[in-house]
């Protein structure tokens, strides 16, 4: 049966230095290294029935660095990984822009999780944004979920300046993921109480 449009709820995981290591410019699959327990995490996930989706800025590409065929194979590399260890991702959305382009898509601009949104039916003002980046709470904010920061990748540096403050700021993905289970189990109390 097809999920009621706009009613899914979503986690939009940032990928560089929230589910893997950020190297910089990551484009060879054979050096992705995905960080400790962001597959568990991704599987809570799963098991509660979230939708997941990945959303990247790869500006490498319209910096000429690398192809959308390396992004892909990166990609492909990540899920094929984590698979491995039961944990699933429902769809992945990457911005190939440079910056100086002003696309729609780049974070912490909201096109990715509005497409998402429109193919995924996912009601963004019920979701979530976890990432290690200022532009990941904006994006966040931006679209009216919740914003969670990750003090894996560049987390630590990014949380002394972020330009709104995180909902929650998290270890790593696993605490991320914690936090964003028990809100929601909070929320779903919450609209009972209400009815
Ligand atoms: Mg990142
Ligand atoms: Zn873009």
């Amino acid at each position: 049966m097809r999920a009621k449009e706009g009613s899914n709820i979503a986690v939009f995981l940032d990928r560089d230095g929230t589910i893997n290591e950020d190297t910089g410019y990551l484009h060879k699959p054979e050096e992705l290294v995905v960080i400790n327990g962001a597959a568990e995490a991704i599987k809570r996930l799963n098991s509660a029935s979230v939708t997941v989706v990945v959303v990247s800025n790869q500006s490498g590409v319209g910096r000429g660095y690398f192809t959308d065929s390396d992004v892909e194979a990166v990609n492909d590399r990540l899920v094929d990984v984590i698979g491995g260890d039961g944990a699933s991702i429902d769809a992945i959305y990457y911005c190939n822009h440079h910056p100086d382009e002003d696309c729609v898509c780049r974070k912490p601009s909201t096109g990715m999780l509005k497409k998402a949104s429109a193919e995924h039916g996912i009601d963004l003002t019920n979701s979530y944004v976890v990432g290690d980046k200022g532009s990941d709470i904006e994006l966040a904010f931006n679209a009216g979920a919740k914003g969670v920061l990750v003090l894996t990748g560049k987390g630590q540096d990014e949380s002394h300046k972020l330009k709104r403050p995180a909902d929650f700021v998290a270890e790593d993905l696993m605490n991320a993921v914690l936090w964003i289970l028990d809100d929601l189990k909070k929320r779903r109390a919450v609209s009972l109480t209400d009815r």
